[in-house]
């Protein structure tokens, strides 16, 4: 619904300045601000200038809309006719470019008035205008004087020197806002150095961490190697007859020393790798040597006779280059973990050929006790041993899967687990058949 509040003839040049005269005092008395009192003003004039060149007969009106979302000021300038050249005309005019900018909407519409340029602009937040006000307005717009077009140009240059004073204003708080910014950016800067700053300590301290464990595990070496041999000595009667007790007492201290030097060696295996000191030895790899000289290793391990160790090559026949060595260490690790916690089934090492991503994939299968979701990840963290019945019975240093998904970082594959508790997991160790181009050389292996 819409209540017309002003209707103005635009038959000359002199009834465009006086509809912009109109535009300004309609809005003012809406209430609009001044800036949009300029903004609605401008918008209608040029409109009005560019319909009045469609014939005699033109209009403009001025109206208060009752939309949902609020009263709108609504202006209709109607060309007066109907044709179609008009309705073209105005739609590529850049007073309709101007009018789009200036106000909220603007529609090119046929009505009954011939082809009309519908704007609208909400009103300001404010009380509803009632009808009486609205006939008030009316009033005061009757009785208001309309300036002449001498008065309009000095309006106009007062609205435009205003307009320039806002526009340096602006400009200021721009100016204001880049320089509050490039001291933020500033700031960010001298955080983000802070921060390498930081990493760089770190990366040290993490350097000395592998140094150390270096440098320890490799004192305790030669100690722990007298200490096995020297039971062993013992244990031969090398050096005369032992009781049972001492013989009990000397085991002891073999096993005991046994498991420091496992933990030793993957202390010192993890230490070289974070310092860059391993070397990979690239030779083709037959998956059927490699299997057969596992299960010779590992066969000492099975030691149920309700569990048993099981190979599959999976057809897989064709060498393939990396690190036979490294293999062999990740895959006797997954399988002594999946002979350790499978109590009962069996232990499954297979072999397969991704021919879609030119990948050979190892899996160890067991039908153990499983993994819990929450623990798949923390088992790949140094010396972390997931709580169970079982481990408590068994040895072990923690350090195995972290080592194995260095070694396979090393020869540019990926480690992975699935699990359920209760049912079993699978470790797989995925390989690339090329090995990359970018992981051979730059090793240098000091020591050993
Ligand atoms: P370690 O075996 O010496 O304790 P690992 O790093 O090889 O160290 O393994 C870490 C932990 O992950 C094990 O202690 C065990 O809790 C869990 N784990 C590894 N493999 C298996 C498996 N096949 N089934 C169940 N739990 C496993």
């Amino acid at each position: 619904m819409s209540q017309r509040i002003l209707n103005v003839a635009l038959e000359s040049d002199q009834d465009v300045v006086l509809v912009r005269q109109r535009a300004r005092q309609v809005s003012h008395l809406l209430g609009f601000s001044k800036q949009d009192q300029v903004r609605i003003a401008t918008a209608v004039s040029e409109v009005a200038r560019a319909a009045s060149l469609g014939g005699p007969g033109a209009r403009a009106i001025f109206a208060l809309a009752d939309l949902r979302g609020g009263q709108q000021l609504e202006v209709s300038i109607n060309a007066g006719t109907h044709l179609a050249s008009v309705q073209v005309g105005l739609a590529g005019d850049p007073a309709i470019v101007t009018a789009h900018r200036l106000m909220d909407a603007c529609e090119i519409a046929d009505g009954a008035g011939g082809t009309a340029v519908v704007m609208r602009k909400a009103l300001p937040p404010q009380p509803p205008l009632s009808s009486a006000r609205l006939a008030q307005i009316g009033a005061e717009l009757a009785s208001a004087p309309t300036p002449n077009t001498w008065q309009e140009v000095q309006q106009q240059n007062r609205e435009l020197v205003e307009t320039l004073a806002e526009l340096r204003e602006r400009q200021e708080d721009l100016l204001s806002l880049t320089r509050e910014l490039e001291d933020t950016n500033r700031g960010i800067v001298a955080l983000y150095a802070e921060i390498e700053d930081k990493a760089e300590r770190l990366r040290k301290a993490d350097e000395m961490k592998s140094r150390f464990l270096s440098n320890t595990s490799h004192e305790l070496r030669t100690p722990l190697s007298s200490i096995r041999a020297l039971s062993k000595l013992l244990l031969d009667r090398m050096d005369g007859d032992l009781t049972p007790e001492q013989e009990r007492q000397v085991r002891f201290i073999e096993t005991a020393a046994t498991d420091l030097s496992e933990l030793v060696n993957d202390l010192l295996d993890l230490a070289k790798i974070e310092a860059g000191k391993v070397e990979t030895q690239l030779a083709p790899v037959v998956v059927e040597n490699l299997f057969r000289a596992l299960k010779g290793m590992l066969r000492p391990l099975v030691t149920s006779e309700h569990v048993e160790l099981v190979f599959d090559n999976g057809g897989v026949l064709d060498a393939f280059e990396s690190d036979e060595g490294k293999i062999s260490q990740i895959l006797r690790n997954f399988i002594s973990n999946a002979l350790k916690f499978t109590e009962q089934g069996s232990v499954r090492v297979s072999a397969s050929d991704e021919a879609a991503s030119d990948e050979i994939v190892f899996a160890v299968t067991d039908t153990g006790i499983g993994i819990a979701p929450d623990h798949l990840q923390l088992i790949f963290e140094e010396f972390a041993q997931v709580e169970h019945p079982l481990q408590r019975r068994i040895k072990g240093t923690g350090l195995g899967l972290p080592l194995c998904r260095r070694l396979a970082d090393l020869l540019g594959g990926r480690v992975d687990v699935v699990s359920r508790t209760g049912v079993g997991s699978t470790f797989t160790l995925t390989l690339p058949r090329r090995f990359p181009a970018a992981l051979t050389g730059g090793a240098d292996d000091t020591e050993s």
